[in-house]
């Protein structure tokens, strides 16, 4: 893969991997990337998460100490959970400001007190409404936490949705899309492309993204969402060409929070 950035994944860290920044840095350099930035998780919504934040201090100290031995650049960040309810923000806010990550990925997993991530979310819920109230809550949360860099996995609801036509697609929810995208796009902040909903079904997101793009949205960075050493830089050829299609026209990497612009 050429000089690709991986963007998102999990190290022993997070509170649900196991692996080393050793091991998933390895299989990095194994799938030719040449830069992958840790984002562990930071939760303080979830009543099953929020007591086990990651140790960002431990997570740098820990890259630190194995960088000079990897052919990887590896970089700082954190995934933080986004709510509506802003005190979330302001807590996560307080918690990683003296960690000084390098990116910030700003994540609804979340819906009302339900994670979208397991069956009593869909139990109750057809899928239009199971993939409105998602984007919608993406859509009143995003703005509590202006420090973000990027957006991350807006079809996060997909991942283990039983319904037979499991893509997430514009039309689902073109009025909250619409109010996501547009903030983004007016605050300079950009899009994640992440690989892991797809699972193994053809990748989407081509007209969310172009729809980004039409309302001003300028970059995207790339992540597979890797737990695990397998998953690192999973599908990111595929990622690239969708954003390349839908026309936009950056990725970038970030140092500091700070964004340096790549073109696609
Ligand atoms: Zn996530
Ligand atoms: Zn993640």
């Amino acid at each position: 893969m050429p000089n690709y950035c991986d963007y998102h994944m999990h190290s022993h860290h997070s509170f649900d991997a196991k692996h080393s920044i050793r091991e998933m840095a390895e299989a990095a350099v194994q799938a030719g990337l040449s830069e992958i930035c840790f984002t562990d998780h930071i939760d303080f919504e979830d009543p099953n998460w929020r007591d086990v934040p990651a140790d960002l201090p431990a997570q740098r100290a820990e890259i630190e100490r194995e960088q000079p031995s990897l052919q990887v650049k590896v970089l700082h960040g954190v995934e933080i959970g986004l709510s509506p309810n802003a005190s979330f923000a302001a807590q996560s806010i307080s918690y990683v400001r003296t960690a000084e990550p390098d990116f910030i990925i700003g994540s609804v997993h979340v819906v009302g007190t339900q994670n979208a991530y397991r069956p009593e979310y869909f139990a109750e819920r057809e899928r239009e409404e199971a993939y409105t109230q998602y984007i919608m809550e993406i859509a009143a949360a995003v703005r509590t936490l202006p420090q973000l860099s990027v957006l991350g996995h807006y079809d996060f609801v997909t991942k283990r949705a039983p319904y037979s036509e499991r893509a997430m697609r514009y039309a689902d929810a073109p009025e909250a899309f619409d109010s996501v995208l547009r903030y983004l796009a007016e605050n300079g902040k950009g899009m994640e492309v992440n690989t892991s909903a797809w699972l193994d079904d053809p990748a989407w997101g081509l007209d969310v993204l172009s729809r980004f793009v039409e309302l001003g949205g300028e970059f995207v960075t790339f992540g597979s969402d890797a737990h695990v050493p397998e998953r690192v830089g999973r599908r990111l050829l595929e990622a690239h060409a969708l954003a390349k299609a839908a026309g936009v026209r950056y990725t970038a990497t970030f140092r500091g929070l700070t964004p340096r612009f790549i073109h696609l």
